[in-house]
């Protein structure tokens, strides 16, 4: 229920944020809104959640518990979600009752791999070449028609690199296909990049919009590890690919953030990889190089205040705290290592425990 005639919503007592997920993002999502002097209310289940240490209000319930949904609807006047695989049937339960941003619709999209390809498509991108798997048949076919390696990804619910593996032509695809669960999965050409490269974009729902620097990124073992922003890129390949992401978000009817990640490859060409209709990962460098934040400006779209082109100052760069990271005292020796801990109660190998932003230049 967009109500796009009645903006902005001002801070007020009564105008609290709803945020879906407890995480790390819903915390800096629920710190940017009271620093815009907005009231927030978090719904999350029970569990290790860094977001309840800083909202106002919380609401505890599993994603599809519809009388708790329902009674946090009524407590907030919009809602956005953190975590990614919220169930689109509960996001659209609280889309009958508060502003839910970015959409039910949007969420659904970004959560199957095999429609948000689709998508991409649709608005110009190009992505590795891909095929839809539900049996060791399709598979045995599929891998016929890609040349090098390929990626074996569930479908829906993966995340940080979970839900995928390598496969070449001396996997047992029956046995690969069974470790991912037996569920519908995509089969993707494994790309040789030079980089990966992320966008986000934004929109309000006072109708205004813009884009952040783009990032530059580094993984390790599907894990992202390392950003440095702002990436540096032809011009033109970059209006090029910010009018591809305004199309792919007009497709979607996008309001609130949307994160685009890309591969470049070896010749140059940027290749689709997957959007987060979200905070995204890849942005933390936001935080203190840039004069307003991915969080900030997440908290501007759903309230309906304008917003436009991030500028940043200067280079930096944004390292995860990945599992023992966050006990490394080098970390913590130096002040120009801006700090940003999550105080999540349980340290796992590859948790995001926390991450710092360093000015390079
Ligand atoms: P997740 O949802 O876990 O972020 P991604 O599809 O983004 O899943 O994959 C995680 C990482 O794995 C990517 O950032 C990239 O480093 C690597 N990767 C994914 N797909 C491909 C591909 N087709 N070719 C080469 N590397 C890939
Ligand atoms: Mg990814």
């Amino acid at each position: 229920m967009t109500k796009l005639n009645n903006f902005p919503n001002l801070p007020n007592d009564e105008n609290v944020i709803g945020i879906i997920g407890g995480g790390q993002l819903g915390k800096m999502i629920a710190l940017s809104a009271s620093k815009a002097g907005y009231k927030t209310h978090l719904f999350c289940p029970i569990g290790d959640n860094p977001a309840e240490a800083v909202v106002d209000r919380i609401t505890h319930g599993q994603w599809d518990d519809y009388n708790k949904l329902v009674e946090f609807s009524n407590e907030v006047f919009c809602a956005t979600s953190e975590f990614e695989n919220i169930p689109s049937k509960s996001l659209e339960l609280l889309s009958k009752k508060t502003n839910v941003v970015p959409s039910s619709l949007v969420f659904r999209c970004a959560q199957i791999r095999s429609k948000e390809k689709e998508m991409a498509i649709k608005s110009g991108f190009d992505t590795p070449k891909w095929f839809l798997i539900k049996n060791t048949d399709d598979l045995i076919s599929s891998f016929k028609q890609i040349t090098n390696e390929g990626i074996l990804k569930t479908n829906s619910l993966g995340y940080d690199g979970k839900g995928q593996l390598k496969i070449d032509k001396n996997s047992n695809f029956f046995e690969s296909l069974e470790n991912l669960g037996s569920v519908e999965c995509v089969l993707e050409e494994k790309l040789e990049f030079k980089r990966e490269i992320s966008l986000m974009y934004f929109k309000s729902l006072d109708g205004s919009e813009g884009f952040f620097p783009l990032s530059e990124n580094y993984h390790e073992n599907g894990i992202l590890k390392k950003t440095v922003a702002p990436a540096c890129l032809n011009s033109n390949i970059e209006i090029e690919l910010k009018t591809k992401a305004k199309k792919l978000a007009q497709n979607l009817n996008l309001y609130g953030v949307l994160a685009i990640e890309l591969f470049e490859l070896l010749d140059g060409r940027f290749v689709f990889n997957e959007i987060a209709p979200r905070p995204h990962n890849s942005f933390h460098w936001t935080l203190n190089g840039c004069n307003i934040s991915q969080f900030d400006i997440l908290v501007r779209t759903i309230c309906g205040l304008p917003v436009k082109d991030v500028e940043c100052n200067g280079k930096w760069e944004m390292t995860n705290l990945i599992g023992q990271d966050v006990n490394n005292n080098n970390v913590y020796k130096d002040q120009n290592f801006i700090l940003h801990i999550y105080g999540k109660k349980h340290l796992k190998a590859g948790r995001k425990m926390g991450h710092y932003n360093r000015k390079v230049s």
